[in-house]
């Protein structure tokens, strides 16, 4: 195994490769490399993250995640990518490297931008599916944090992680 590529487990032309910005070596094969590298993807072939992508090497999850982020186009990549679940420092990592020109912006309902970290308060009452209570209208939410879906954020309502529509949402400041 340990000279398998660490993304799809083929042997064939496997080298080191440094996942920027910090340079952990990753071992990947001579498919993935040059897709991992910014050449086109090729959807069916990553279908390997959905075993990958659950890693324990922090190196692995963040390459898994700028693929996943990059085949969120497709629904399988996108609905891996919101269950996957990365430390901090490592989604930090994940996001350096993430493609400026792919950048989504995420905006709130009236179209100011929104940051990770920001405070947003609710617009309207929000039934919260599964949690059995009702986010009230002005609610505010503090911290929030950015998913790779730009329609929805991630934020504490009544000490619950819950996914908000940001149409629904106002910057607070
Ligand atoms: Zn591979």
């Amino acid at each position: 195994m340990s000279d398998a590529c660490a993304l799809c487990e083929s042997p064939d032309d496997v080298v080191a490769h440094a996942v920027p910005s910090r340079g952990d070596a990753v071992l990947l094969c001579g498919t993935c490399r040059p897709q991992v590298e910014g050449g086109e993807l090729n959807g069916t072939h990553w279908y390997c993250l959905q075993g990958s992508a659950w890693s324990d090497v922090p190196a692995v999850q963040v390459l898994a995640w700028r693929l996943l982020d990059r085949l969120r186009g497709e629904p399988w990549a996108a609905d891996l990518l919101d269950q996957l679940y990365l430390a901090d420092d490592v989604l930090a990592w994940a996001r350096e490297g993430a493609v400026d020109a792919d950048r989504v912006v995420v905006r709130d309902g009236n179209g100011a931008e929104l940051a990770e970290g920001d405070s947003v308060t609710l617009i309207k009452d929000l039934d919260v599916k599964g949690a059995g209570f009702t986010a009230k209208r002005g609610t505010l939410v503090k911290n929030i944090r950015l998913g790779a879906d730009p329609t929805h954020i991630e934020g504490r309502v009544n000490k619950v992680a819950i996914y908000l529509k940001t149409e629904f949402l106002k910057k607070a400041n």
